[in-house]
C-alpha cells in the first residue's frame, strides 16, 4: 500500500519534473519567436533603424562638440578628397602611380628640380580651382561660433583658409610658399610659376616648395603650437588622416595621452581607431554636412 505521505512526495516529484521540463521548453520558444519577430521588423523597418541610429550618432557627436571646453581639430588628406584633390596613400592614392623620394624629397629636388617643380606646378593648378567643402566650412564655423580653438593640418592645400578658418597650424607648410636654396628669401605665389624652377630674385639661386619633405624636420614654431594645442584639448576631431606619418601622427596620441575624447571621421581604419573613443566611418565631406545641418538649431 502506498500512504499518502508517499502519495504527496510522488506528486511534488512530478510537479518538479514537470517544472524542468517546461521551463527549457518556454526558453527555447521565446528565443524562436523573438528572433522571428526581429527578424521581421529588421527587414521591414532596416532602413529607419539604421537612420534612428545615424540620427543618434550624430547628436551625440554634435554633443560632446558643443560641450568641449577647448575643441581642437587635425586633419589629413582625406578632408580635402572630396574637393578633388588626391590623397597620397591607399589603393588610389598618388604614391601608387608616383615616386615620393623622386618628387618630395630633398634629394630628388637635388637630383631634377624642373621634374620636382613640373609636378608642384601641375598641384597648385588643381589645387587653384579646388573649392573647401562642407567639413572645411563646417571647422570654419566652428571657429566662428568660439567652439573650435585650432586646426592642426597636414595638408598643403591651404583650404581651410579658403573656407574661412583663421587658427591654422600648417605643420607640412603651403604650397604657395616658396624659399631660396641658398639665402633667407621666402615668398608667397598667387599662381603655378610660368617656367620652372623659378628663381630667387635676391641672389638667383633656384626657389624650392615651402613644404616638408620626406626626411626633412617640420617647421619648429608650428610643431612646438601643434604639440601646444594638443596637450591642451579636452576634445580632438582626427579627420580623414592614415595617421601613419611620422611624427604628425603623434598628435592625437599627446591629445589622448593628455585626457582628451577622441572622434575619429574616416571611412578607412586606421591606428588611430585603436586610440578613438568614437570612430566616424564616414568621408568628412559627407558626415560634416549633417552636423552644419544640426548646428543651424544652435546658433
Ligand atoms: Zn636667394
Amino acid at each position: 500500500m502506498v500512504g499518502i505521505h508517499e502519495f504527496r512526495d510522488f506528486q511534488r516529484q512530478v510537479r518538479l519534473y514537470n517544472r524542468k521540463c517546461f521551463w527549457p521548453k518556454l526558453d527555447s520558444t521565446i528565443v524562436i519567436i523573438s528572433s522571428i519577430v526581429l527578424t521581421y521588423l529588421f527587414k521591414r523597418f532596416k532602413a529607419i533603424i539604421v537612420i534612428g541610429v545615424m540620427l543618434m550618432y550624430e547628436e551625440h557627436v554634435l554633443k560632446v562638440i558643443i560641450n568641449s571646453k577647448y575643441l581642437v581639430a587635425f586633419t589629413g588628406a582625406g578632408i580635402s578628397a572630396e574637393s578633388g584633390i588626391p590623397t597620397f596613400r591607399g589603393k588610389d592614392g598618388l604614391w601608387s602611380k608616383y615616386d615620393p623620394t623622386k618628387l618630395a624629397s630633398p634629394w630628388g629636388f637635388q637630383e631634377n628640380p624642373k621634374l620636382v617643380w613640373e609636378w608642384y606646378k601641375w598641384r597648385m593648378s588643381m589645387i587653384m580651382n579646388a573649392k573647401p567643402n562642407p567639413a572645411h566650412y563646417t571647422l570654419a564655423l566652428l571657429e566662428k561660433m568660439h567652439i573650435l580653438k585650432s586646426i592642426i593640418t597636414q595638408n598643403i592645400d591651404g583650404l581651410h583658409q579658403k573656407a574661412g578658418s583663421l587658427n591654422v597650424i600648417e605643420i607640412h607648410g603651403n604650397i604657395w610658399k616658396v624659399k631660396c636654396t641658398v639665402c633667407n628669401y621666402r615668398s608667397r605665389l598667387i599662381e603655378p610659376p610660368e617656367s620652372v624652377p623659378p628663381h630667387c630674385p635676391k641672389c638667383g639661386a633656384i626657389l624650392r616648395p615651402d613644404v616638408v619633405w620626406f626626411g626633412e624636420p617640420l617647421p619648429e614654431d608650428e610643431w612646438s603650437r601643434a604639440i601646444g594645442e594638443a596637450s591642451r584639448c579636452d576634445v580632438m576631431l582626427v579627420i580623414g588622416t592614415s595617421g601613419v606619418v611620422m611624427p604628425a601622427a603623434l598628435i592625437p596620441n599627446i591629445a589622448k595621452s593628455k585626457g582628451a575624447i577622441i572622434v575619429e571621421i574616416n571611412p578607412e581604419t586606421t591606428p588611430i581607431s585603436e586610440i578613438a573613443d568614437i570612430k566616424v566611418p564616414e568621408p568628412a565631406g559627407v558626415f560634416f554636412s549633417k552636423i552644419k545641418s544640426l548646428l543651424r538649431t544652435f546658433q
